[in-house]
């Protein structure tokens, strides 16, 4: 059903060989459950030669460049400079490479996953040195470092934990279940591989049961599914794509590495105005190119904001939209009651469906992101005794606190200004913030080009 268009991916290994020759045991596709049922998800021979393929009980990713990534399938892998290991560290950084040695370390399964070290200048996992000879377990997602607890260079991915059984054989059989990211308003989600290519994907798992009963399962995960995978858009988290089984929907998304918006507001408090445009503007252009496409997001919020990296000045992707096509217009409707914060004044007007709201909802919510990331706050604040945050919203009764905004311009004020506009017909739309003119930076304009580009 899908095909991927990510570029966020990692690339395939070579060496799978081994020095064991014996094939693993204890994958994660040992564990599943033949009562399933059956779900929509197309399966499909991942490698196209019709062999059945083994599944591999660990994936070795790259952290550094020159680095690959490897699928550990057999029960031992030497990794080195020496053209006879399993793994051969790559030699584009000079003064590294001589700090590895010809077998640096290597790693066994042996029920559970091991490393030892086998090198003179250290192996160190997760920042501790490694005694050499000594066999120390390798937990889920552990740091190799070579010749320095710094160089980080792979990440181990332990592939035969549980959460696989979750899984329908459609998905198992393309995507490779690493590890739980986290837990969200409407599920849990997890990194997995694609087989293959070992793209990095997170898969988003909504139980049924969570959902609201009188909606949901009436859902043509197929049909919406392929309408979100025509969504292309470097401001956009990727939509791959999305299957059920009877417990639970299953989204397959672009993963990205950098967390949430959120989280990294949180670490700074506010963004400088400089930051606070760069980060703004990349979000205005993902809406307005989703509301151009007929998609109102309706649920943005900081949280649903991912960065695609952790650098300084990140590609920032717009995510979770059209979620409610999939697991139904209730289940946003439930993640709505944790983020009163965003919600349009209109959105709170007795008798009217969610669904007849337009996009002018998502223009109200792009003014409340603008205004916590240069003030560090919500526009609304929530107090016991006081106006209700609905009573707050619906009059725009919105605090400019003066020691916070006598630092920012009254350009950026004036559009946090026009998007909170209580009359939605009145509202800034995502064309006129595009002109307005505390976005007309040439500069900014061209730092975010050269980002889409690659
Ligand atoms: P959510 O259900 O969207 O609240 O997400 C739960 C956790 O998974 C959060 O820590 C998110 O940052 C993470 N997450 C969700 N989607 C992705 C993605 N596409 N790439 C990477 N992490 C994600």
């Amino acid at each position: 059903m899908a095909s991927s268009g990510s570029s966020a991916g990692t690339g395939t290994g070579t060496g799978s060989s081994g020095t064991g020759g014996s094939a693993a045991t204890g994958s994660s596709a040992d564990t599943v459950s033949t009562q399933r049922t059956e779900p929509e998800c197309e399966s499909q021979d991942s490698r196209g030669d019709g062999e059945a393929r083994v599944a591999p009980w660990g994936i070795i990713i790259p952290i550094t460049e020159g680095f690959h990534s490897m699928e550990l399938v057999n029960t031992e892998y030497s990794f080195g400079r020496d053209f006879n290991c399993d793994y051969i560290f790559p030699d584009n950084d000079a003064q590294r490479y001589r700090t590895y040695s010809s077998r640096h370390f290597h790693i066994f399964l042996n029920g559970d996953p091991f490393i030892q070290d086998d090198s003179m200048n250290g192996t160190y996992m997760n920042g501790n040195l490694l005694s050499r000879d000594e066999k120390v377990v390798l937990p889920n997602y552990a740091t190799i470092a070579l010749g320095g607890a710094e160089h980080h260079v792979l990440t181990f991915c332990n592939l035969m934990h549980q959460d696989g059984h979750k899984f329908p054989d459609g998905l198992r059989d393309r995507y490779m279940i690493a590890k739980e990211l986290g837990t969200g308003v409407f599920g849990r989600v997890f990194l997995a591989f694609r087989v293959g290519s070992l793209e990095r994907v997170a898969i988003k798992m909504i139980p049924k049961q969570d959902l609201a009963l009188q909606e949901v399962p009436t859902t043509n995960v197929k049909a919406e599914a392929e309408i979100l995978q025509q969504l292309v858009h470097p401001g956009i988290v990727r939509f791959l794509e999305a299957c059920d089984s009877e417990e639970a929907f299953f989204i397959v998304l672009e993963y990205a590495d950098g967390g949430e918006l959120s989280q990294w507001l949180k670490r700074r408090r506010v963004l400088c105005e400089k930051t606070s445009k760069f980060v703004f503007y990349q979000i205005v252009l993902a809406v307005h190119y989703l509301n151009e496409q007929g998609v109102i997001h309706r649920d943005l919020k900081l949280q649903n904001v991912l960065l695609a990296s952790t650098d300084e000045e990140p590609l920032v992707k717009v995510t979770d939209f059209g979620l409610a096509r999939i697991a139904g217009e209730q289940s946003v409707a439930r993640t709505l009651c944790g983020t009163l914060h965003y919600l349009a004044p209109e959105v709170f007007d007795v008798g009217k469906s969610r669904a007849g709201y337009g996009k002018a909802v998502d223009c109200w919510a792009l003014g409340v992101i603008l205004f916590w990331c240069l003030s560090g706050r919500s526009p609304f604040v929530e107090c016991p005794a006081g106006t209700s945050m609905a009573e707050q919203i619906r009059s725009r009764r919105v605090v400019f606190d003066p020691q916070v905004w006598a630092t920012i311009s009254q350009s950026a004020r004036d559009l946090v200004t026009h998007l909170l506009t209580v009359d939605p017909s009145r509202r800034c739309t995502t064309q006129q913030a595009l002109q307005h003119p505390w976005l007309q930076d040439p500069e900014m304009k061209m730092k975010v080009q050269r980002l889409w580009e690659g």
